[in-house]
C-alpha cells in the first residue's frame, strides 16, 4: 500500500487518515467501522463504533455494554470527515458487510468475511466495482469447493432421524454466531424437538428480532425431565465439546458443522462422530468469481491461504498483494471457544 494510499495498514488495523477511521482495528481506537460481529472484527473498547443497521444488535451483544455504537442500513452513506462511507452485504452472517470507502473518484472495498453461496439467514452478498478490493482467503486454495447446503442439510436431518430412532440425542457443535443459526434454519425441526447452548440462544433471538425465520428452540438450562432430550437435536458451541454440560442429555452421538471438516482427519483429531461441511467463508471458486466481479486495479489479499491466492492472481493477470492484518479467521474459532482466539493450537491458525 502507498503512503498516501486512501486506506493504510497500521498496527492497529485498516486506517482511513483522510476520514480519520479504522476499520475492524484489533487495537482501541477513537473511531471504528465495523465489517460484523464476529470476536476476530469486533474488538471491544473503542471510542465509536459505525456498524450496517442489519447487524447492530449482533454489536450490542458482542461490545461493551455502554459501547457507542451507530448504524446505517445497506446502501446508505454517510460522510466522515468528509470521506463516503457505506455499507454492502456480504453474506457472512447476519449483518454481515463489505465497506465502501470513496474519497475524490477513489473507491475502496473491504469485504471482511464474506460468501457467495445462498444463506437463508442473511442478504446475499453484493458485487460493487471498485478500484482496490480487500479480500480474505481464509479457503483460498482450489481444494475448498464447497458441496451444495441442502445435501449437508439433507446428511444432517438423516443422522439426527436416525439417532432417534436409536432414542439417541444429536448434539451439533456449530460456531455460535452465524454456524448455529444456519445449522437451525437449515435442519428439518419436524423431526424432533430441538435445545440449544445459553450462547446460541441469546444470539438466535437477535436473528429472530432481525425478522429471520428461526424453528422453535428451547434453552436446554430450562429443562429439567432430561427425558426431553431423548431425540431431539441440541446446538451447542464447540467449547462446550468434552465438558460435564454434556453429561445431562444422556446417550449422545456428536456432529460438527465447518468449513475444516473438508479436511481429512478434522473430524477425527476431534473425536466427532459426524463431520458435516458448512462454511460461512467463500470458497475457492467464490474468492475468483468476487474478485473478478470487482474490477479491482488491485487486489489486497489477506486472512489464511493470502500467499497462495496472491501468487494465483498475478499469474492470471491481476494486480494483488498481501496484507497482513491480526484477523485471525473464525472458522478456525469455530473449533474453539470464541472468548479464548488467543490460544488457538497452532495448527488451527490461519
Ligand atoms: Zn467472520
Ligand atoms: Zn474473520
Amino acid at each position: 500500500m502507498r503512503r498516501d494510499s486512501l486506506i493504510t495498514l497500521t498496527a492497529r488495523g485498516l486506517f482511513c487518515e483522510r476520514g480519520d477511521f479504522y476499520i475492524d482495528p484489533w487495537k482501541p481506537v477513537e473511531r471504528a467501522v465495523l465489517t460484523h460481529a464476529h470476536s476476530d472484527h469486533a474488538y471491544r473498547g473503542n471510542g465509536s463504533y459505525l456498524v450496517a443497521k442489519e447487524g447492530e444488535e449482533l454489536a450490542r451483544i458482542r461490545l461493551d455494554p455502554d459501547a457507542k455504537i451507530e448504524s446505517q442500513p445497506y446502501g446508505k452513506s454517510s460522510l466522515v470527515n468528509g470521506v463516503k462511507v457505506s455499507f454492502y452485504p456480504a453474506g457472512h452472517i447476519l449483518g454481515s458487510a463489505q465497506v465502501r470507502v470513496e474519497y475524490r473518484g477513489e473507491v475502496w472495498i473491504i469485504s471482511g468475511d464474506y460468501k457467495l453461496t445462498p444463506d437463508p439467514t442473511c442478504a446475499p452478498f453484493e458485487h460493487i466495482k471498485c478500484d482496490f478490493f480487500i479480500t480474505e482467503a481464509t479457503f483460498g486454495l482450489p481444494i475448498y469447493r464447497w458441496p451444495n447446503p441442502n445435501e449437508v442439510f439433507a446428511e444432517m436431518n438423516s443422522w439426527w432421524r436416525r439417532n432417534r430412532e436409536r432414542g439417541k440425542a444429536s448434539v451439533m457443535f456449530a460456531y455460535s454466531l452465524g454456524k448455529a443459526q444456519r445449522v437451525l434454519a437449515g435442519v428439518d425441526d419436524s423431526i424432533g424437538p430441538i435445545f440449544t447452548h445459553g450462547s446460541v440462544e441469546r444470539l438466535t433471538n437477535a436473528y429472530r428480532n432481525a425478522g429471520v425465520r428461526m424453528p422453535k428452540t428451547t434453552y436446554a438450562g430450562n429443562v429439567t425431565n432430561k427425558k426431553e432430550f431423548a431425540g431431539s437435536l441440541i446446538v451447542a458451541p464447540p467449547s462446550a465439546q468434552g465438558s460435564a454440560w454434556l453429561r445431562r442429555f444422556g446417550p449422545h452421538s456428536t456432529g460438527f458443522a465447518s468449513g475444516w471438516m473438508m479436511v481429512r482427519g478434522a473430524r477425527r483429531q476431534r473425536a466427532i462422530d459426524r463431520g458435516f461441511v458448512l462454511s460461512d467463508h467463500a470458497d475457492w471458486p467464490e474468492l475468483n468469481r468476487a474478485i473478478r466481479a470487482s474490477e479491482a486495479d488491485t487486489v489486497y489479499v489477506t486472512h489464511g491461504f493470502s500467499q497462495e491466492v496472491a501468487r494465483w492472481l498475478n499469474e492470471n493477470g491481476i494486480n494483488a498483494v498481501t496484507l497482513k492484518t491480526q484477523f485471525v479467521g473464525d472458522d478456525a474459532l469455530d473449533l474453539m471457544d470464541e472468548e479464548s482466539e488467543t490460544k488457538l493450537p497452532p495448527k488451527w491458525r490461519v
